[in-house]
Formats: C-alpha cells, sequence, structure tokens
C-alpha cells in the first residue's frame, strides 16, 4: 500500500513507518518536526516536512503523490497535563488539523484512515480492564479533542464511505535499537526514569502518593510501541471488514509508578532517586486495558507483554543514544565563507 503517517519523525510514527517499510509498505511521512526528529525518520521513507494547519501543503502533497490509498494518523499534541494549561492547543489545533488532514484526504480519494487514539477518553471508568463499551468521559483537552477526531471519523464514514479503526493506546513504551523516546521537553516516565539512570537527572518525582491504588502512586498498562505498530498494521490489513471502529490498546496488567521505577532499577542496576511531589492535574489513578476486542477480532497478540522486556528494550535504546537523536556525528555546519559568491 501507499501509506501517509502524519507525525511519523515521532516517536511511535516512527517505529510504525520502520515496520511498514520492512513490510513492503511505500510510505511518506508527514511531519512539522515540532517534536518529532528528521533522523527518525526510515531512509526509505519519502519525508516532508510540514504543517496540517497548511492547506498549501496538504494540496501539494495529495496532487504529488496520487497514489495514497491510506492514511495513519500520529501527529498531533499529546501531552494530558499541557492539555490542562493550553486547552486551546489541543481544543483547537488537534481537531482542525485533523479536519483538514481528513478534508483533503477525502477530496483525493483516500478512503482508508488508522487514528491514534488514546485511553485519556475514560476519566472515571466503572470497570478495570477498561473495554470498548466503557462510558467516554474523556480526562482532559488532550483526550477530548482525540474522542471529537473520533466522532469526525464517524461522521466520514457515513457521509463519503470512510474506511477507519481508532486505536485507543494506553502507555506506549520500549524502543528499537534503531528508535526510541525522545521528547524535548521529556514528561513521560519511562525516559524519565532513564535519564536518572544514565546520570542526567538527580531524581524522578513521583506525582502523588496518595491515590486509591495498592501503594498510593497511578496505575498504567505499558504497551510496547512494536506491538502498537503491529497493531496499525493488522487493523489496516483487516480495515474493509472490521466488525468495530475503536480498538483499546494496553496489555491488561497494571504497574504502579513505584513499580515501574523498582523494575526499572532491577534492569539499569541504578539506586533511581525518588522525590514525591503533587498529582499532575488530568491524571486518573487507574488505567488498564481490556484488549479482547482487537484480541478477538483481529487476532492481536503482543509479542512483548513483560514490563521488564519494554523497559529493557527503551534502557538499551537511551543507552545507546544517551542524548536522543542530537546525535554525536551530525554533519558540520556549512561554513559562512566558502562559496566566494
Ligand atoms: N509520572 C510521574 N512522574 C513523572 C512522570 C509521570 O509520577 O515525572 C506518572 C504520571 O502521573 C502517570 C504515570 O507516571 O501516572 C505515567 O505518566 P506518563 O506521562 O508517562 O504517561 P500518561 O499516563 O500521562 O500517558
Amino acid at each position: 500500500m501507499n501509506i501517509l503517517v502524519t507525525g511519523g519523525a515521532g516517536y511511535i510514527g516512527s517505529i510504525t513507518t520502520a515496520e511498514l517499510i520492512r513490510a513492503g509498505h511505500a510510505v511518506i511521512v508527514l511531519d512539522n518536526l515540532s517534536q518529532g526528529h528528521a533522523a527518525a525518520v526510515h531512509p526509505d521513507a519519502t519525508f516532508i516536512q510540514g504543517d496540517l494547519s497548511d492547506h498549501a501543503i496538504l494540496s501539494w502533497l495529495f496532487d504529488a503523490h496520487p497514489n495514497i490509498d491510506s492514511i495513519m494518523h500520529f501527529a498531533s499534541h499529546t501531552l494530558v497535563g499541557e492539555s490542562m494549561q493550553h486547552p486551546l492547543k489541543y481544543l483547537r489545533d488537534n481537531t482542525v488539523n485533523a479536519a483538514n488532514l481528513l478534508e483533503h484526504a477525502t477530496t483525493h480519494g483516500v478512503q482508508r484512515f488508522i487514528l491514534s487514539s488514546t485511553a485519556n477518553l475514560f476519566n472515571t471508568p466503572r470497570t478495570i480492564p477498561i473495554a470498548e463499551y466503557e462510558a467516554i468521559i474523556p480526562g482532559s483537552p488532550y483526550g477530548e479533542s482525540k474522542f471529537f477526531i473520533e466522532r469526525m471519523l464517524h461522521w466520514f464514514a457515513c457521509t463519503s464511505g470512510l474506511r477507519y479503526a481508532c486505536l485507543r493506546y494506553f502507555n506506549a513504551a520500549g524502543g528499537t535499537p534503531e528508535r526510541g523516546e525522545d521528547h524535548t521537553p521529556e514528561t513521560h516516565l519511562i525516559p524519565l526514569i532513564l535519564q536518572v539512570a544514565l546520570g542526567q537527572r538527580p531524581h524522578i518525582t513521583i506525582f502523588g502518593n496518595d491515590y486509591p491504588t495498592r501503594d498510593g502512586t497511578c496505575i498504567r498498562d505499558y504497551i510496547h510501541v512494536l506491538d502498537l505498530a503491529h497493531a496499525h498494521m493488522l487493523a489496516l490489513d483487516h480495515l474493509d471488514h472490521l466488525q468495530s471502529h475503536a480498538y483499546n490498546l494496553g496489555n491488561g496488567t497494571g504497574f504502579t509508578v513505584l513499580e515501574v521505577i523498582e523494575a526499572a532499577r532491577r534492569i539499569t542496576g541504578h539506586p533511581i532517586p525518588t522525590v514525591v511531589g503533587p498529582r499532575r492535574q488530568g491524571d486518573p489513578p487507574t488505567l488498564v486495558a481490556s484488549s479482547e476486542r482487537i484480541r478477538q477480532e483481529l487476532g492481536w497478540n503482543p509479542r512483548y507483554p513483560h514490563l521488564d522486556d519494554i523497559i529493557r528494550s527503551a534502557w538499551e535504546w537511551h543507552r545507546a543514544h544517551p542524548h536522543g537523536y542530537q546525535s554525536p556525528w551530525s554533519p558540520p555546519p556549512v561554513p559562512s565563507t566558502s562559496s566566494g559568491k
């Protein structure tokens, strides 16, 4: 297939791009590099730097690449905490950018769409693990923006025959030898813990230890980024015959923040000092997925279900890339006096 991957220079998008190329697909990456890294884009992908708010770029892109038949949409603002501080950045930009993409895609006849959605749709679940029939109560403007995009897809499906799937990830983690998690600023638990193990931070701050959980810290369901990538590929393969449009994706086992830190101590051999801080706004106490639907309907099966394996793969990438994609071998700047013109 010819697949447009928005956000293909980001963490999950770049690893999914590499897996798509490995499976023989042609991939075009559109990324504005606000969070992503050009170095993360697979060399066999066609890379276009551009923003989804830019209609001219979108028009040009679909005109220049008329073979695009599918879209995987990763590009968005993704931070729960930030969305509580800057709600419009999420409620407006994420939704308008997705609308722009849908407008241009459907005008150019693209009928296949996979959305990167989120567990943040489920702020107050009645049942853990969380299944797709759980009431959708977004926990933040971030979650609300993804829910609105899910609804847009529903209406595009009704009105223009779009085929789509929404994959609601719980906590993506881990890496491959070539690619890993590198955000500026970093806000995610596992890379922050590994930065402590690398001596780049003095301690990890635990955001609240007074939650109603077994040790007072938040429980999350960590899923290997490669297992997410494979779920995208499965959904795309089955898009013409999907029984459902939304799938929750996790391992079905929750770990507290303290348990994640303890696992990282085991794997890195570093004591990883901790400091307890206040709760982070927008964080629900427990998010654990039931992925029964995607297992049963699409035959998805995680290859890396164990937390230790997930953290170990992240650690291997971080140890090999202690400064992320800011590699020491980047080309020197072009001397300003060299041309003589
Ligand atoms: N967390 C923490 N300290 C940090 C970063 C995160 O205690 O420095 C907690 C956070 O409150 C949440 C869990 O770790 O309960 C996972 O957070 P992360 O930001 O990695 O992912 P999210 O759950 O927001 O998608």
